[in-house]
């Protein structure tokens, strides 16, 4: 009978970070500058550790390579592919964009490019998000770059609480200040900054990434194509929201009201506990823990008024 595994998070400090992980969610962070809790991660610059059981203090990235068996057949990837984290930004993210694939395997030492997903857990009432950019055309976007006429150039939207976003490679974007984000990604850490507001950090501007960004930026800009997010059952018991399928994953929101039983596709499940607290067959859970349900665990059924996002790659 496999088991499940619970993750320690790593966490990353930022200048634009805040200390919403440890009022939220009660997570010890390292300053009030913590901007991103690294949930369940097997990547090279924060590879997370398991909480308990049988694999106790292995990190992801160890389990991976020694026991495959546990992530399913279709688990044949070099590197654990998906990373999910929670994101507090307190202050704007710099405006950046991300490469796919093909562009990070020429130019990144054969890293996974970045798609990514954020499902906007809380947020102040104004709050908006960058997400595209007006260039009518490539050489329209390199002109506005270079002219730095950045409040002309970024498509910024307003969100609220609930609301999904799929983020292509070459989407430029940023996460805004008074954002509480959960994201799904592709296990990779590469970002191309194209402006970051003229700050410093440790009396420095951070470094840009101009050229690559205008190689990566996709002009003009066009919407994701995906489906919205679709309710796929709403009985009372549980409404569950597929809120992206897309070639690198798969994201599902679940809030259980009082029971449900679950059975997820094969190979394994990361899942987030957002909100509440009850059980997984007979096992307790609450808010702010991530585990992974491992290949062929069986049915999950969850008891409990629980909010959970889960993801699993394609
Ligand atoms: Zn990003």
């Amino acid at each position: 009978m496999s088991e499940l595994l619970f993750m320690e998070p790593v966490f990353k400090e930022a200048i634009w970070g805040g200390s919403r992980l440890h009022e939220v969610y009660g997570y010890e962070i390292p300053s009030d500058h913590t901007g991103e809790c690294w949930a369940i991660s097997a990547h090279k610059s924060g590879d997370g550790t398991i909480a308990s059981g049988t694999y106790k203090g292995k990190t992801l990235s160890w389990l991976w390579d020694n026991h495959r068996e546990l992530f399913g057949e279709r688990a044949t990837g070099d590197v654990f592919p998906l990373l999910v984290k929670i994101i507090d930004a307190k202050a704007d993210l710099s405006i950046q964009v991300h490469p796919d694939d093909a562009y990070a395997a020429a130019h990144e030492n054969g890293s996974l490019g970045k798609m990514e997903c954020w499902y906007i857990l809380d947020c102040d009432e104004d709050a908006t998000i960058v997400i595209g950019h007006n260039a009518k055309d490539h050489d329209d976007l390199v002109r506005m770059i270079g002219e730095k006429r950045w409040g002309e150039l970024i498509r910024q939207i307003p969100i609220k609480k609930g609301d999904f976003f799929q983020i292509n490679p070459g989407c430029v974007h940023a996460i805004k200040g008074g954002t509480l984000i959960l994201e799904t990604q592709q296990s990779s850490d590469i970002t191309y900054r194209v402006y970051d507001y003229d700050r410093l950090s440790d009396g420095k501007p951070r470094p840009l990434h101009v050229k690559q960004s205008i190689d990566v930026i996709e002009a003009p800009f066009r919407p994701d194509a995906g489906e919205a997010p679709q309710v796929l059952v709403d009985d009372g018991h549980v409404k569950k929201t597929r809120l992206v399928t897309c070639p690198r994953y798969t994201v599902e929101k679940l809030d259980v009201i009082d029971a449900w039983e679950e059975t997820f596709p094969d190979g394994f499940v990361n899942v987030s506990v957002l909100e509440g607290e009850g059980s997984l067959n007979g096992i307790a859970i609450r808010k702010g823990q991530h585990f992974i349900v491992p290949a062929g665990y069986g049915p999950c059924r969850f008891d409990g008024k629980i909010s959970l996002i889960c993801s699993w790659p394609e």
